[in-house]
């Protein structure tokens, strides 16, 4: 018996096949089975503190204040950042930030605009 993957994209665990898709029952999600079994390539969610789905692109709010690595800077809760890239790791967003140039946030202190 063959495990299937969860769905990447609600992560959803009664997955089921037809041909060579696998589809996801509880959000309508169709995905090739050969493009994940050959990539090896885990889809990634990154959520916010609210538990919205982050894409590259978006636009979130800083919901915290965060201290800038290396500088006396914090950057303020309310902050807009926009254009946001996933990215793999601890911190998982990768952006520039007006005043404070390119920087890492953690998804969790963040939220979508
Ligand atoms: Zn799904």
């Amino acid at each position: 018996m063959s495990q299937l993957p969860p769905c990447p994209q609600c992560g959803s665990v009664y997955t089921y096949e037809d041909g060579n898709l696998y589809i996801c029952p509880e959000c309508a999600h169709e995905w090739d089975k050969n493009a994940s079994a050959e990539s090896g390539e885990q889809a990634r969610v990154v959520r916010d503190a609210n538990g919205n789905v982050l894409n590259d692109g978006d636009t979130v709010t800083v919901i915290k204040d965060l201290k800038v690595k290396g500088s006396s800077s914090v950057v303020k809760v309310g902050t807009k950042v926009k254009n946001i890239r996933i990215i793999e790791g601890d911190h998982d967003i990768d952006c520039k930030i007006d005043g404070f140039g390119a920087m890492q946030l953690k998804s969790e202190f963040v939220k979508k605009a």
